[in-house]
């Protein structure tokens, strides 16, 4: 492995800024000496897919993810890109904003250093659309957990009854235990207002994306103000780059958004835009191997506790990392994997098991293929077209 972080672009911790030109040469290659692309088999179909190929390589700080989802073109994977040469300790990070977030008055303390020994971090469980005499033995996977995001909509406004009694089978053996909704996107605007009706009653931490477009979630927000219903939205789906969350906090079309490394251009590019947005954050994953989880646990770790994230999200914010259960392979052994024990995984570097990378290597023809876009990637983010 050559230090490049040292030999082109200075020390890690050096002063250099997402601004200034990256030093990086031309072919990826000559820096990335040891790369893998391996493929996850999924427990069920996910977001259309059954499988999940992924990008893996280690650099001066450690291991990386590189995931963007095939459909996404260049300029767009580039950022994940981005985040994972961050992570892997290859590019600096852009942290001044973020250290300017945290000092400000609103700021209680933030959290210690993902380094520290022992740290963890909450995940969240989650209920999918199920019968209600399934929730319990559903839950009961996850141990002990303090929140639970419960899907609903799956099938529009039609599924409404549905989860009406999922929810109460819910609230019925877990009074005490934090519920958020996600309707991931599933709702018309006026079925939003109904459902949010029907909702309110269940005491949600927070709904999140009842509605697609950035627009109709501020409609929504004003709606449900003027008839007195003290429901929190959230924004997922519409947060899918840098510049989003600023937007989301300017139209007022939510107060928590959820955020994951790779698409926001990293840790330190998501601290800067979280903070600049000023909105309580819950970090989730796109749904990575235990690699990428730990790039999101350290996120999760580092985010501001500001009096509107206590208010809202608590003292320990449940994040949305237990996405490892998805999966039927792991680049680790199980008792390494970050997969949530009694509602928490590890802050830790992930170090991937040798055999496992081979097991799991996809062929040589993937291989290029996936070679060929990080390269196209690696060139983008070498031009600056790509900011963290
Ligand atoms: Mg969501």
């Amino acid at each position: 492995m050559v230090d490049f972080a040292r030999s082109h672009t200075g020390a890690l911790d050096s002063e250099a800024s997402a601004a200034a030109p990256l030093d990086l040469p031309e072919r990826f290659d000559e820096v990335i000496e040891d790369l893998h692309v391996v493929r996850l088999p999924m427990v069920t179909r996910f977001r259309g897919i059954t499988e999940r190929e992924v990008v893996l390589f280690s650099g001066t700080a450690g291991w990386a993810e590189f995931s963007p989802f095939v459909e996404y073109g260049t300029e767009e994977a580039s950022r994940w890109l981005r985040a994972s040469l961050e992570f892997s300790g290859l590019i600096p990070r852009p942290t001044a904003l973020a250290e300017a977030a945290s000092s400000t008055d609103s700021v209680r303390g933030s959290a210690p250093a993902a380094e520290a020994n022992g740290e963890t971090v909450a995940v969240n469980g989650t209920l999918p659309a199920c019968p209600p005499d399934q929730v319990e033995s559903i839950l009961s996977r996850y141990g002990r957990v303090g929140t639970v995001k419960a899907k609903v909509a799956e099938h529009g406004f039609a599924s409404l009854d549905e989860d009406l009694a999922r929810l109460r089978e819910f609230r019925k053996l877990f009074p005490d235990t934090t519920l958020r909704l996600d309707a991931n996107a599933g709702y018309t605007p006026s079925e939003a207002i109904e459902a949010c009706e029907a909702f309110a009653d269940f005491g949600l931490q927070y709904f999140e994306q009842p509605v697609p477009e950035v627009e109709q979630l501020a409609d929504l927000r004003e709606e449900l103000a003027r008839r007195g219903l003290p429901i929190v939205i959230a924004a997922d789906e519409s947060i899918r780059k840098a510049e989003d969350p600023l937007r989301v906090a300017e139209l007022g079309a939510a107060e928590v958004i959820i955020v994951k490394v790779q698409p926001l251009g990293g840790i330190g590019a998501a601290l800067d835009v979280i903070g600049a947005s000023g909105l309580p954050a819950v970090v989730s994953s796109a749904l990575e191997s235990s690699v990428g989880l730990a790039a999101g646990a350290e996120l999760a770790a580092r985010l501001p506790r500001t009096d509107r994230s206590l208010d809202i999200l608590g003292d320990r914010v449940a994040c949305g990392l237990g996405t490892g259960r998805l999966f039927t392979a792991d680049v680790v052994a199980e008792d390494e994997a970050l997969t949530p024990v009694d509602g928490a995984i590890p802050v830790t570097r992930i170090v991937p098991d040798p055999d496992r990378l081979e097991q799991l290597a996809v062929d040589p023809g993937r291989f290029e293929w996936w070679a060929e876009r990080l390269q196209n990637c690696w060139s983008a983010v070498r031009d600056l077209k790509v900011r963290g």
